[in-house]
Parts: C-alpha cells; sequence; structure tokens
C-alpha cells in the first residue's frame, strides 16, 4: 500500500460508504495509521491510499482515531486561516479558511458511533480528510491560478517518472536482446 499524488483517479473520485466494519477494515485502517505516522502525517483518507471507500485516520497529536462513515453535522460560523498540506500534495503548503468548529459524527474501528466536537487544528484535520472523501482536495480551496500551476507542475513531474520508467524499460529491452546475441 502506498500513498498517492496528484494527478491520482481515486483522489477525485466521490468515495462509498463503508457497508460494514470487518476485520478487514480495521486492517486496513491500521494499515492507514502506520503509514500516516511513517510519513510524518497528521491524517490519512482511504482515497490516498487507492480506496474509494468513506474512512479516514487521523491523529492531532492526541491519540490516533478513525473514522468510518464521517458526517458533519455541524460548523461554526467563525472562521479560520490555517495553512495546510497534504500527503498526497508534497512540497505545498497553502493557507486556506475553513469553520473554526465541526462537529463531525461516525463509526470507529469497532463500529460504535461517535460524536466529536472539534476546535482547532483537528478541526482542520477533520475537514481536510473529510474533503477528500468527496474527492475534494484542499488546493481547490485556493486561489484557482495558483491551484493550475500546482496541478501543471505535479503533471509535469508524473510524464517525467513516466518517461524514465519508459527508458527503463527500454534499457532492459536492449540488454535482454544483447544477452540473447550473445
Ligand atoms: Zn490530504
Amino acid at each position: 500500500m502506498q500513498i498517492v499524488k496528484l494527478g491520482a483517479g481515486s483522489l477525485r473520485e466521490k468515495s462509498v460508504p463503508v457497508e460494514a466494519v470487518t476485520d478487514e477494515i480495521r486492517k486496513l485502517a491500521a494499515e492507514m495509521l502506520e503509514l500516516m505516522y511513517k510519513a510524518d502525517g497528521v491524517g490519512l483518507a482511504a482515497p490516498q491510499v487507492g480506496k474509494n471507500i468513506r474512512m479516514f485516520v487521523a491523529d492531532d497529536g492526541s491519540g490516533p482515531g478513525v473514522f468510518i462513515n464521517p458526517q458533519i453535522t455541524g460548523t461554526s460560523p467563525e472562521l479560520a486561516d490555517l495553512e495546510e498540506g497534504c500527503l498526497s500534495v508534497p512540497g505545498v503548503y497553502e493557507k486556506v479558511t475553513r469553520p473554526a468548529c465541526v462537529r463531525i459524527q461516525a463509526q470507529d474501528e469497532n463500529g460504535r458511533r461517535r460524536v466529536v466536537q472539534a476546535e482547532g487544528f483537528l478541526a482542520r484535520i477533520l475537514q481536510h480528510e473529510y474533503d477528500h472523501l468527496d474527492g475534494v482536495l484542499f488546493i481547490d480551496h485556493i486561489d484557482p491560478e495558483k491551484k493550475a500551476r500546482i496541478e501543471r507542475r505535479f503533471r509535469k513531474k508524473s510524464e517525467k517518472q513516466a518517461a524514465k520508467g519508459n527508458q527503463a524499460a527500454q534499457k532492459n529491452r536492449n540488454e535482454s536482446r544483447s544477452e540473447k546475441g550473445n
């Protein structure tokens, strides 16, 4: 399992609800948390590992949390400006305006209903991760020209990587050909 980057189709798809919280879902949540910590992240949504189901994991520093089929049931009228980044858009940090407080309802890894009232950093993480389940990225909330520049940069990067992959494949083909010649 790996974290997909901007340009990957799963990041732009609307995810479907998790039908039942099974051992398989618990295992996925544990793997996602491990991946998140390894990448020094504070949140990771299933579409970021190529799975379009409605769940994410988060840890604002107070301990790991698993959110399955989350619903935002309330937001404060007060807004906050905070810089955000995303493991799927590495190296990019931009200020985003969102509600300062949020109430979210979800199931935990045992299928139990949980309600979280969050403010500050946690409120920010939960809204960012929730967006991922609807195919929305934090760069959708910034200046459109800036967003277009970021998308262009990532497109170029993936084209370069694809070209490198092709070159390597070509080299392999050539080598196996010359081996055959010997
Ligand atoms: Zn993200």
